[in-house]
């Protein structure tokens, strides 16, 4: 069985493999118990991590395990779990279509694609802050106790919860699917939307399937 470090590393090269981030950017933690997770160094490129890379520290910013420096947005990681208990896993990227969104202040249609219409019911555009900083942690904080869990960040790129790391990677690549066909499909010159009356009938549906 794969342990929980494993699985983070291998994730987080996933994306990084998948473009889903780039360079040195983005940043990715697991929660393994209530006060405690892993988390991925600082400048790091996820393509070459390994999990002596991975560092062990506590919602209060103490390093338990690892030898290299935590990532630089362990205050926004810190918020996220203290404020959601149901959220175990934290995905901070920078996908290339997701994070064109970001810059262009423009949002995603929901209404494109069945993926869209699931994942971008809980989708929240945060304000522009210094990455880094308890500021931008903090406008994570509203949006969080609302229950939203896909955050375009204003000018920076994207941060996805979820439960566990394999659901938060799905949400990421959705995430950037969905950005990137709409592009796409605009280009082509002409974006149909799923009637309003289906997206409902669609949404009622996976809540029976569950
Ligand atoms: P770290 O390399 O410190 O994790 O930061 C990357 C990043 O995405 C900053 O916003
Ligand atoms: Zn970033």
């Amino acid at each position: 069985m794969v342990n929980i470090i494993e699985e983070l590393v291998e994730y987080s090269k996933l994306a990084w493999d998948r473009g889903l981030t780039e360079s040195t950017g983005g940043n990715m933690s697991v929660r393994i118990d209530k006060n405690t997770i892993y988390i991925t160094p600082h400048s790091s490129i996820k393509h070459f991590l390994t999990p002596k890379d991975i560092i062990k520290i506590t919602l209060d910013d103490k390093v338990i395990e690892g030898v290299g420096k935590p990532s630089s947005e362990r205050k926004m990681h810190f918020l996220i779990y203290k404020e959601r208990p149901d959220v175990n896993c934290v995905f901070h990227a920078h996908p290339t279509y997701a994070t064109a969104f970001a810059v262009s202040g423009k949002k995603i249609p929901f209404n494109m694609l069945p993926e869209a219409i699931l994942l971008l019911k809980k989708i929240s555009y945060l304000p522009y802050r210094m990455a880094g900083t308890q500021e931008f942690a903090d406008v994570f904080k509203p949006e969080l106790k609302a229950g939203k869990d896909v955050f375009i960040l204003q000018n920076h790129g994207v941060t996805v919860i979820g439960e566990n790391i394999k659901k938060t990677y799905e949400k990421l690549e959705t995430l950037e699917f969905v950005a990137k066909v709409f592009v796409e499909a605009n280009k082509l010159g002409d974006v149909h939307e799923i009637p309003q009356k289906e997206v409902y009938e669609y949404v009622e549906k996976i809540s029976e399937d569950k």
